[in-house]
């Protein structure tokens, strides 16, 4: 979404006022990704952050959730655990094409609270998003030992297959960020060297597992 500036006036009415229209771009929107909250009107600033969190959401409910004739505008959400349960959202791209608000909730359950935990079942971008704090604390963590940690703190089950896919995304995302700051290291050197000629700056560099 581009800028648009406008000049406004001319000789005769003073001087020109410029003019933006990029202010909703600037709102800020923060939640809490352990315990996303779900109500009406509820922003969240992508698609893929509120599908996360209307995740999350299910998991901190107990109830599993489908989907249905969702795409990029809006996403459909329905109750799982029960054939006829009324629960309902459903989460709608705003104009910016950017933000997602809730415009549909039926907050109501008609399933069997005992029977949903079971069934509930994590994506891989969920795995993926818990799985990138873990992991940049115990890089080396495998799998089967993150599936463990992830089952037992989040009280469900998860799929090997998912788990893996989800560590890869996670590690994708903590090297990656990673590494530009290692590039940024590099600038930092050429920049010294540049104001003060005489200095010498060594940057030593670990290798650890083939990872530097
Ligand atoms: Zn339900």
């Amino acid at each position: 979404m581009g800028r648009r500036m406008v000049e406004q006036g001319s000789d005769n009415d003073g001087p020109a006022i410029p003019v933006s229209d990029a202010i909703p771009n600037e709102v800020v929107i923060t939640y809490d990704k352990d315990h996303p909250k779900m109500d009406l009107g509820t922003m969240y600033p992508s698609m893929k952050e509120f599908r996360l969190a209307v995740r999350q959401f299910a998991i901190n409910e107990e109830f599993d959730i489908g989907t249905e004739k969702s795409d990029k505008k809006r996403f459909r959400g329905f109750c799982k655990s029960s054939e006829d349960c009324p629960w309902r959202i459903v989460g709608s791209l705003q104009d910016d094409k950017c933000t997602v608000k809730v415009t549909v909730l039926v907050d109501q359950h008609d399933c069997v609270s005992s029977s949903r935990v079971k069934t509930i079942t994590p994506s891989q971008d969920w795995v993926s998003n818990k799985a990138v704090s873990i992991l940049r604390n115990s890089p080396n963590m495998g799998a089967k030992e993150l599936q463990k940690k992830l089952q037992e703190q989040h009280k469900v089950t998860i799929l090997y297959d998912t788990v893996w896919r989800g560590k890869e995304k996670a590690l994708a995302e903590v090297y990656g960020k990673w590494e530009e700051s290692f590039e940024m290291l590099y600038k930092w050197k050429a920049e010294v060297l540049k104001r003060s000629p005489g200095s010498v700056v060594e940057i030593e560099v670990l290798e650890i597992d083939g990872h530097i």
